[in-house]
C-alpha cells in the first residue's frame, strides 16, 4: 500500500499506542482495537458524547462501533450518567447481594419471556462458559455443536473453527487450547439444518447443547434463515439436547427482548452481555428455571464471580434499560435504515458490488455481490476494499468497526447531524472502494 492508504496522521495516538505496546501485547487489551486488518494507526479515544468520539488528537469521529454495541443511548447519556454517579457515592463492590442486581433482573426477565431465571457475571464469555458447564452439568453429555463465523467470547471449548465439510471435530483455533478442549466441540457450517441433524444422527445422546448467536454478527451480519432458529430448537428437543441463544450482541439491542423478541423462538438457554451492562462489565445468563436450578448454590453445576452484580454496573445497565422503550428502538431503527441507505446508494454509484445485511438494526457491508449466509461466503469478499472504504471515512471523521467481519452499531444519540456527516464522506470512500486493488 502506498503512504496514502493513510489520508493523515495521529501523532497523539501513535504517541500511546508506542507507549502501550512495551507494556502490553500488541499494544491493546483486546486484538480488534489494534487495526491489524485494516493497518494504520489506532485511535485511543479520550471521550464520546452521544454519537461522537474524541480521540487524544482532538480530532471527532461519528461512531458506528457504539463499543460494539452497549451505547445504544450514545455515549455519556446524561440519565445513565447520574444513575453511574448515585450508586458510585454508595460505595463501588460489597461482595455481598444488593437490590440493584435484583431489580436488573427482574427488568430482564420482565422483557423476554423465556427468561425465567438469569446469573449475573461480568462479560459475555463468562456469560457462554457458564452456560456451556451448565448444559452439560444439566444432560451430562459432553458435546458441543457450534457454528463456524459465530463467536462466543473465548471460550476454550468455543474458539474452534471449521475444517471443510460437514460435522467435523473442531481443530482448535488458536495455541493453548488443547485437542481435548476443543474436541468435544462439533463446528457447523451456519444456516444448514441438515449438518446439524447429520451431527445428531452421529453423535447419539452425546450432544448437551448447541449455541448459536440469535442472529449472528460476528461475521459481518448474517441473519438466521426462515426456520432455522426453529429448526435448531426442534432438533435439540427431539434429541434431548438444550438450545442455547447467544443475545450477547443482539438482546435487548434488535428489539426490546433482543432477537427473541423478533422470531419468537424459545431458548432453553440465553446469555447476554454488552447492552445490558449499560457500558460497564455485566453480563448474563439464564432460561428455563428447572435448567438454572442446576447452578449453585441451588444445585450442583458451581459457577461464582467476585465482582458479578456490580453495584455499579447493574446501576448503569438498569438505568440503559428503562431509557429503552418502544420509541428508543423505533429510533435507532430508523437511523440505522437511514445510514443503510446511504450506504447503498453510495457505493452503487461507485459501482462498487456489495451485499448490505441487517439484523433488525445491526448492519455491515460485505464486498461482495453475492448474498451472504455463512462464514466461507463471507470469508470470499474483496476485503481489500473494505480497507481503502474504511480509511477513508476515518479520515473524514467517521468511525466504522476496523474490520470487514463486524457489524456496525447505531444509537439513538445519532441525530441528523450525525447522519449528515456520514453522507458527505461517504461518496470519497465509495470511490476509494471502487479504485482499491487487492
Ligand atoms: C461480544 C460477544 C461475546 C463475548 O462477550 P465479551 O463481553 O466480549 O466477553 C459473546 N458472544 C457474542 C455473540 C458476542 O457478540
Amino acid at each position: 500500500m502506498s503512504e496514502l492508504a493513510y489520508p493523515y496522521e495521529a501523532p497523539a495516538s501513535q504517541a500511546l499506542f508506542d507507549r502501550a505496546a512495551a507494556v502490553t501485547p500488541g499494544g491493546v487489551n483486546s486484538p480488534v482495537r489494534a487495526f491489524r486488518a485494516v493497518g494504520g494507526t489506532p485511535r485511543f479515544m479520550v471521550s464520546g458524547t452521544g454519537p461522537y468520539l474524541t480521540d487524544a488528537d482532538g480530532r471527532e469521529y461519528v461512531d458506528l462501533v457504539c463499543s460494539w454495541g452497549p451505547m445504544i443511548l450514545g455515549h455519556s447519556h446524561p440519565e445513565v450518567i447520574a444513575a453511574v454517579q448515585d450508586a458510585v457515592a454508595r460505595g463501588t463492590s460489597f461482595g455481598t447481594p444488593g437490590e440493584g442486581e435484583v431489580a436488573l433482573a427482574e427488568e430482564m426477565v420482565a422483557r423476554v419471556a423465556p427468561l425465567e431465571q438469569v446469573r449475573l457475571v461480568s462479560s459475555g464469555t463468562e456469560a457462554t462458559m457458564s452456560a456451556i458447564r451448565l448444559a452439560r452439568g444439566f444432560t451430562q453429555r459432553t458435546k458441543v455443536i457450534k457454528f463456524a463465523g459465530c463467536y462466543h467470547g473465548h471460550v476454550d471449548s468455543l474458539l474452534a473453527a471449521a475444517g471443510s465439510g460437514v460435522a467435523t471435530f473442531a481443530l482448535p483455533d488458536t495455541p493453548g487450547v488443547t485437542g481435548a478442549q476443543a474436541g468435544d466441540t462439533v463446528v457447523l457450517p451456519y444456516n444448514d439444518l441438515d449438518a446439524v441433524r447429520e451431527a445428531f444422527a452421529a453423535h447419539p445422546g452425546e450432544i448437551a447443547c448447541v449455541i448459536t448467536e440469535a442472529s449472528p454478527g460476528n461475521m459481518g451480519v448474517v441473519p438466521p434463515a426462515d426456520g432455522f432458529n426453529q429448526g435448531l430448537k426442534d432438533l435439540c428437543s427431539e434429541n434431548g439436547a438444550l438450545y442455547v441463544s447467544d443475545e450477547v450482541m443482539t438482546g435487548f439491542r434488535t428489539s426490546r427482548a433482543g432477537w427473541f423478541g423478533v422470531d419468537g423462538v424459545v431458548p432453553d438457554l440465553m446469555t447476554f452481555g454488552k447492552v445490558m451492562g449499560g457500558g460497564f462489565p455485566a453480563a448474563a445468563f439464564g432460561g428455563r428455571a428447572d435448567v438454572m436450578a442446576h447452578l449453585a448454590p441451588a444445585g450442583p453445576v458451581y459457577q461464582a464471580g467476585t465482582l458479578s452484580g456490580n453495584p455499579i454496573a447493574t446501576a448503569a445497565g438498569l438505568a440503559q434499560l428503562r431509557l429503552l422503550d418502544d420509541a428508543a428502538y423505533a429510533k435507532v431503527d430508523a437511523v440505522s435504515k437511514q445510514i443503510q441507505g446511504l450506504v447503498t446508494d453510495a457505493l452503487t454509484k461507485e459501482g462498487v458490488a456489495h451485499t448490505l445485511q441487517n439484523a433488525s438494526n445491526m448492519f455491515s457491508v460485505f464486498f461482495t455481490d453475492r448474498p451472504v449466509r455463512n462464514y466461507e461466503d463471507a470469508k470470499a469478499q474483496e476485503s481489500f476494499r473494505f480497507t481503502a472504504f474504511f480509511h477513508s471515512l476515518l479520515a473524514d471523521g467517521v468511525y466504522l468497526p476496523p474490520s470487514s467481519f463486524e457489524s456496525w452499531f447505531v444509537s439513538t444519540a445519532h441525530d441528523e447531524r450525525a447522519v449528515q456527516r456520514i453522507a458527505d464522506a461517504l461518496p470519497a470512500a465509495a470511490r476509494a472502494a471502487a479504485e482499491a486493488t487487492a
